[in-house]
């Protein structure tokens, strides 16, 4: 089967979240299964491609897997993906209509004829609208069929209607039917509407957006997909992503050599000024610093959380909360590690250093942070809500995890102390380690979950 698989950041190319990730592993997991793949994504400053051409460049990975970067040195060779300090770049419309064109362009000029296109997220929503309109007729595409995958329904590109015209498209598309969206237009939308099927990334994400709290204003564009619409759980690569080969953290450690976990703790809290004391109960959290996350509640917390244990904060954001975490940073030096960045390095000490990671999200697609810390026996803390509801179980229910229901610090922080209650007690802390740094979310399942989706898109009319 021909996957072109079409993403605007793959890991270890360009990364922001846990779409790189996903773009990272799944088509490589994809080509491991036969498929042949190739991916498109920009050519963005910093990537060096094994061959550059005048409006491309490629890297090949395997007989199977080509990555084909899109190049257009003013849209793409800029400090930021999608935006700057300042807020999304102005021109984000121009810059993915012209990765869509291209890519349409690019798989003709290599005579690539896919049998599945495979769009990600609103910046390559165009991909499928463009195939379902301007390229309807072109026998080049009379057998490709459309997936839109949506990694986080916040995020849907919409654009001022003005921007229109730029598009390309007849003004029939300028309605509610298909990209009209409040007055405005809406990417995500087109991709949704015009793809053969539409998939997020956990079973409970895919039936929560169909309702009016998580729907985004999408809700009833998404029930009329109906059985077109599913959920395929997210995975997590095992060479990226494994304490006993991390050239990143500070003592490489395995299942038989579990103690080598609390070397790293000390490292950890030595390198980062944390106060050393027996017993110290260390969580961790990794993320994007956006409502999203949970970070209302977390900082309504923080003052609790930080008298009885200690905090390691990575991730960058909203300008609000590092307002806020900087304040309680100065206040809890010996007990808080503020790290206000991108930084895929530390992440991974985090990820081995921490007794218990947070994952408070209001909200959370698939969650990749909670899958990673089982395999670093670094015990999720999450609400209950999409993904992390299909992942991580209660440990009072013999699960691996704990799960708080109600979205509010108080329930965040009862979680906390029923984990660190559990944490004092050795005889139940090491066997939770043990068992959930045996977890296994690999790629493999979940590809072949999407090789049935596809089949299933090409037996479509
Ligand atoms: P998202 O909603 O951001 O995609 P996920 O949990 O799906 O959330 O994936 C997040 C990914 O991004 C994980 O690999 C996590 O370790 C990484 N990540 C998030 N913020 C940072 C940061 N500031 N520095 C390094 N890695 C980060």
């Amino acid at each position: 089967m021909k996957v072109a698989f079409c993403s605007s950041e793959v890991f270890p190319f360009a990364k922001t979240g846990g779409l790189a990730d996903v773009s990272g592993a799944l088509p490589l997991a994809l080509s491991e299964e036969g498929c042949k793949v190739k991916v498109f994504m920009p050519f963005y400053k910093g990537i060096s491609p094994q061959r550059i051409e005048e409006d491309l460049g490629v890297t090949v990975i395997n007989n199977n897997l080509e990555i084909i970067f899109i190049r257009n040195d003013n849209y793409f060779m800029r400090e930021g993906l999608y935006g700057s300090v300042r807020g999304d770049y102005s021109d984000n419309l121009e810059r993915f209509s012209f990765y869509s064109n291209k890519t349409i362009e690019v798989l003709k000029k290599i005579n690539f004829s896919p049998d599945i296109i495979h769009c990600n997220d609103w910046q390559a929503s165009l991909i499928v609208i463009y195939l379902k309109t301007k390229f309807k007729d072109d026998s080049f595409f009379s057998h490709t069929r459309t997936i839109q995958t949506i990694h986080n329904l916040a995020y849907q590109g919409v654009f001022d209607r003005e921007k229109f015209s730029y598009l390309g498209l007849s003004e029939d598309y300028f309605s509610l039917k298909y990209l009209e969206f409040y007055g405005k237009i809406n990417l995500l939308k087109g991709g949704i509407v015009f793809s053969d099927m539409v998939n997020t990334v956990s079973p409970t994400y895919a039936r929560q957006i169909q309702t009016k709290e998580y729907g985004c204003g999408l809700e009833g564009v998404l029930q009329e997909k109906g059985d077109r619409l599913i959920g395929i759980l997210n995975a997590i690569d095992y060479k990226v992503w494994n304490p006993s080969n991390d050239k990143f953290i500070y003592k490489k450690y395995s299942l038989p050599s579990l103690e080598d976990k609390y070397i790293n703790k000390r490292e950890f809290q030595r390198e980062f000024g944390l106060k050393i004391k027996k017993g110290e109960f260390l969580l961790g959290m990794v993320s994007r610093l956006a409502e999203q996350k949970g970070i209302d509640i977390l900082s309504q917390s923080l003052n609790y959380i930080l008298k009885k244990y200690q905090v390691v904060i990575l991730g960058t954001g909203e300008e609000k909360y590092h307002r806020i975490l900087k304040v309680k940073e100065k206040k809890y030096k010996n007990n808080f590690s503020l790290n206000l960045k991108f930084d895929e390095a530390l992440a991974h000490k985090i990820y081995a250093s921490c007794d218990a990671f947070l994952m408070p999200s209001r909200f959370e697609p698939c969650g990749l942070s909670q899958m990673i810390s089982y395999k670093y026996a670094t015990v999720p803390i999450v609400h209950r809500t999409g993904g992390l509801s299909d992942t991580v179980v209660d440990y009072e229910d013999k699960g691996g995890g704990f799960v708080f229901t109600e979205y509010s610090p108080k329930a965040l922080i009862k979680a906390v102390n029923r984990a660190y209650k559990v944490f004092c007690d050795r005889e139940k802390w090491l066997p939770l380690l043990k068992e959930i740094s045996s977890y296994s979310f690999s790629w493999r399942d979940s590809a072949k979950n999407y090789i049935s989706m596809y089949k299933r898109c090409q037996s479509l009319l």
